[in-house]
C-alpha cells in the first residue's frame, strides 16, 4: 500500500475539537488507501510555556533536562490524537521519538536526526494501525537521553519519517493554506504559490519564513520527498492541495523574484576605526568563530579619518551579548577605537532563481527603499537572493515595498 506522512502544527491541534478535526483529515487518507504516519506538534503555546518554566526554574539550566521538559508537549498530542482516531474506529497508537526510535545527535535543544529505524513502524502498518508520532523529539543512542530538534522541529521529524518509511508524499498541515510570496500576516496582498522549488524554499526558510523549519527543507531536497504545505482548516471532505515544493524542472512559475522573507533574529555590531592592515579580519572573526558565533553579513568601509576602517557585521541576536564580551576581550589584538551595536534591526531578503540570469535586480530594491527613506545598514547578495539590514521599525514598509516592486502583489 502507498504510504503518506501527515504533519499537524500547534494551532491545528490546539484544542480537543481541533484534534477531532485532524482525525477526520487522517480518516480521509486512510479511506483513500494509504498507510498513514501522522506527526504532531505540541498544542499551540505549550512549548513556549514549557521553555518558560525551565528558564524560571534555573537560568543556567541543564540542556538534557530542558529537552526532557519541552519534549513533553508532543507526547500529550500524540496520545490525544490516537484516542481521537480510535474513537472514530481507526486503529492507531502513539509513538514517542525514543520508541520508534528516531536517533539523533547529542546536541540538546538543536539535535539533528541521524537515523530512523522504520522496522517497528512497519510492523504497526502490518497490524493496520495509523502511527501517531510525537514530532520535535528523538533520542541520543549512547546516552539514552531524550533530545529535541530546535523550534519548529516537527516539520523535520515529518520529512525524516517520510524518507524513512518511503512515503509517497509529506503533507505539512498548518494554519495557512500554502507557501505565500511573503508572510500573509504581514502583507495581505501576498499570493499563494502553486509550486516552489526546493532551493527557493530553502532560502525562504533560512531567511526567516518560519512556515517550514530549514532542516526539513534540506531533508526534503536531499531525499527528494515531495512535500506540500496545506491548511488543516479546510473541511476534511474538501481539502485543497496547497503548495507543492519540488524540483526546478517541474512546472514552476517563472518569476525573477519568488518571495520576500524577513528575520528579526540578527544583531549588528560595528567596530570603529580599526587599523587597516593585513590580518585584521582574522583578528576579529577568529575569536568569534572560536566562540561558535556565526557571523552573517559583513561590510567594511573607510573611516571618517581615511586611514582606518569601520567593520560592520551581524551575529545571531541570541549571541549578541557573548559577541560583545569576546570583542571586548580581543580589543588589544584587534585595535579598534570604539564598538557600537544594535539589536532593533531586521534582515529583509528577496529570493528567486531568476536572479541568476538577470542583472540589476538588487539595485532596483536599493533605490526603492531609499525613496521610502529607509536607510540600509548592510547588504549581502548571493546567486539567488539578496538581503538588506534595516531598522526594525521599517520591517512592514520594506517588505511591502519590495513585494510590490517585484510584481508579487495579488491583484
Ligand atoms: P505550525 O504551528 O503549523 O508549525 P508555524 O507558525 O510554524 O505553524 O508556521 C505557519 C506560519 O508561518 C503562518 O501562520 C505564517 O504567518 C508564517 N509564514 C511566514 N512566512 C510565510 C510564507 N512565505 N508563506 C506562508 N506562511 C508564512
Ligand atoms: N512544538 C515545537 C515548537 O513549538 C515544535 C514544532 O511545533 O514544530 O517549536
Ligand atoms: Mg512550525
Amino acid at each position: 500500500m502507498p504510504r503518506l506522512v501527515m504533519k499537524f502544527g500547534g494551532t491545528s491541534v490546539a484544542t480537543i475539537e481541533r484534534i477531532r478535526n485532524v482525525a477526520a483529515h487522517v480518516a480521509r487518507e486512510v479511506s483513500a488507501g494509504y498507510e498513514v504516519a501522522v506527526v504532531v506538534s505540541a498544542m499551540s503555546g505549550k512549548t513556549n510555556e514549557l521553555v518558560g518554566w525551565v528558564r524560571e526554574a534555573d537560568g543556567g539550566y541543564d540542556a538534557a533536562e530542558y529537552d526532557a521538559v519541552v519534549a513533553s508537549g508532543e507526547q500529550v498530542t500524540s496520545g490525544l490524537l490516537a484516542v481521537a482516531l480510535r474513537r472514530v474506529g481507526i486503529p492507531a497508537r502513539s509513538w514517542q521519538g525514543w520508541q520508534v526510535p528516531i536517533l539523533t545527535s547529542d546536541a540538546h535543544g538543536s539535535a539533528r536526526i541521524e537515523d530512523i529505524d522504520g522496522a517497528r513502524l512497519d510492523a504497526g502498518f502490518r497490524r493496520g494501525e495509523v502511527a501517531v508520532i510525537a514530532g520535535f523529539q528523538g533520542i541520543h543512542d549512547e546516552t539514552g537521553r531524550i533530545t529535541t530538534l530546535g523550534r519548529g522541529g516537527s516539520d523535520t521529524s515529518a520529512v525524516a519519517v517520510a524518507a524513512a518509511i518511503g512515503a509517497e508524499r509529506c503533507d505539512i498541515y498548518t494554519d495557512v493554506d500554502g507557501v505565500y510570496t511573503t508572510d500573509p500576516r504581514v502583507v495581505p496582498k501576498a499570493r499563494r504559490m502553486e509550486r516552489v522549488t526546493f532551493e527557493e524554499m530553502l532560502e525562504m526558510a533560512s531567511l526567516g519564513a518560519k512556515v517550514l523549519q530549514v532542516r526539513s527543507v534540506e531533508l526534503a531536497m536531499v531525499h527528494r520527498v515531495p512535500t506540500t504545505v496545506r491548511s488543516s482548516f479546510d473541511p476534511p471532505d474538501a481539502a485543497r492541495p496547497g503548495t507543492l515544493i519540488c524540483d526546478e524542472d517541474s512546472d514552476v512559475e517563472q518569476q525573477i523574484i519568488t518571495g520576500i522573507a524577513f528575520a528579526r533574529d540578527e544583531a549588528q555590531i560595528t567596530l570603529r576605526r580599526v587599523k587597516d592592515s593585513p590580518g585584521v579580519a582574522a583578528a576579529i572573526f577568529g575569536p568569534l568563530a572560536d566562540a561558535n558565533i556565526n557571523v552573517d553579513m559583513i561590510i567594511q568601509t573607510v573611516s571618517g579619518d581615511q586611514s582606518t576602517t569601520d567593520m560592520t557585521f551581524t551575529v545571531p541576536a541570541a549571541d549578541y551579548d557573548r559577541a560583545r564580551t569576546v570583542l571586548d576581550r580581543a580589543r588589544e589584538t584587534i585595535g579598534y577605537a570604539q564598538i557600537e551595536g544594535a539589536t532593533d534591526v531586521v534582515k529583509v531578503s528577496a529570493i528567486g532563481v531568476g536572479m541568476r540570469s538577470h542583472a540589476g535586480v538588487a539595485a532596483k530594491a536599493f533605490r526603492a527603499l531609499a525613496d521610502k527613506g529607509i536607510n540600509i545598514r548592510a547588504i549581502t547578495t548571493s546567486e539567488i537572493k539578496f538581503s538588506v539590514l534595516i531598522d526594525a521599525a521599517y520591517t512592514e514598509l520594506a517588505v511591502r515595498t519590495l513585494h510590490s516592486l517585484y510584481g508579487l502583489d495579488r491583484v
